[in-house]
This record gives C-alpha cells, structure tokens and sequence, in this order.
C-alpha cells in the first residue's frame, strides 16, 4: 500500500455545479468515486487505456474458460493467439505497466486516481452587497424587504455563491499538476488545495485564482492534523 496524501480542495465561484460536473466520471459503480475523476481534466493517453483495456478482456475471457472444460488446453491456445501471450498465462501486460504508471506519476502527481472522495457543498458567506446586473449599482440588502435595485427595479440575484469543499486520498503526493489544470479551466473560481501526508511527513497550502497559482507553501507535517 502507499502512502495516503490527504486532501482538501474549497472550490469557490460562481457556478460551482459546472466545475463539479465538469470533474464528474460515469466509469464508476461507486457514487463517491464519481466525484472526481483525473481523466477529466489531464486525460490519460488512449494507448495505455487500449492497453489497460485489453489486459482485463483477456482475464475476463482466461476467467470464462472452465477447469474442467475437456477442451480447455485448445481454448488456453486459441485465446493466448489471439492475444499474443503464452497459453495460460494469467496476464498479458497492460498500459499502466507498460507506461502508464508514469505517465500518472508526472502528469497526475499520483500514481493512481483520487481514493476515499467524498464532496460537502456549504454556502457561502451571505451577500451584504449585491450589485445590480442591469444598471452596475450596488445595493446594500440589509434594509431590503424584496431583492430588487433601488435604482432601477431588476430583480437582483438572491442566491449566496456555494463552496465545494472535496476531500479526497491520493497515492504518495497531493495532485498538483491536475488542480493547476483545473484552475486554468475555471479561471472565474477559486481553488484552495490543503494537504498533509503523514508517511514521510509533509503537508503543504496551495490556492489559485484567475487560473493561476497564488501561493503554494510546503512545511513539516508530524501526524494526524498536528504542526
Ligand atoms: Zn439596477
């Protein structure tokens, strides 16, 4: 096993649900795998996925052939032919072995996809001021009955932006390259990356905005939460 890199990433902004969806997988049966998924945002190479794909066909066909098929010699022949391996060997190479490991490694930050995610949405600080979207004036809510511009009458928006606050494990290190990415996507939202791994003992503090990165501080990091 690895070592697990905790992370905490606060998306901010004006439409967090399009980031959220944008990050989304389908390739999942687990929900909270869903949430996140690497290949969004920095796609892994479609020669390593064929790879990786073929690899597990092969199993699942090695799998299907019965121990106690009279024919199952010929058969072990005719699959290990078509798949260019020896007969009966229990894999064939797949992409990630093949390359694909580090190719994650560089490009992800991580040798595998995020593990353990789970995405609380909050609300975000209510809006003392709101600035009209027809005539720019700004208007202070505090006093208003119904959100409307006191100098021209257009509705004014009621709803307070959210946060995403998406908590996640990765292997060995945090994923850098890909929130970098990320947050070049959505230059409009904010994104602040948290993390701390208590293997080797470091934890660091990372944010970007308008797409680009702010600040990325690295420190000592003795166990769980400590300084
Ligand atoms: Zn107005």
């Amino acid at each position: 096993m690895p070592n697990w890199c905790e992370n905490e990433l606060t998306i901010s902004g004006p439409d967090v649900q399009k980031v959220l969806n944008a990050i989304r997988s389908e390739a999942h049966d687990d929900e909270d795998a869903r949430l996140l998924d690497f290949d969004k945002i920095i796609p892994y190479p479609r020669e390593y996925r064929e790879l990786d794909q073929r690899a597990h066909e092969y199993q699942e066909k090695l799998r299907a052939i019965d121990k106690n098929d009279p024919n199952r010699q010929s058969q072990l022949e005719a699959l290990a032919a078509e798949y260019d391996a020896e007969p009966g060997a229990p894999w064939i190479k797949d992409g990630f072995n093949s390359g694909g490991y580090e190719w994650c490694c560089e490009f992800w930050g991580s040798k595998w996809q995020p593990a353990h995610v789970s995405l609380t949405l909050r609300n975000g600080t209510t809006r003392e001021q709101i600035k009209c979207a027809y005539c720019q004036t700004v208007n202070h809510t505090a006093g208003l009955k119904v959100l409307l511009c006191q100098q021209c009458g257009s509705p004014l928006p009621n709803e307070t932006p959210q946060e995403a606050f998406l908590e996640f494990d990765t292997a060995w290190s945090p994923p850098i390259p890909v929130i970098e990415k990320l947050a070049s996507m959505f230059p409009d939202h904010n994104f602040q990356l948290a993390y701390y791994e208590g293997g080797i003992g470091f934890c660091g503090q990372a944010r970007w905005s308008a797409g680009r990165e702010e600040f990325h501080h690295q420190d000592v990091y003795s166990g769980p939460r400590g300084g």
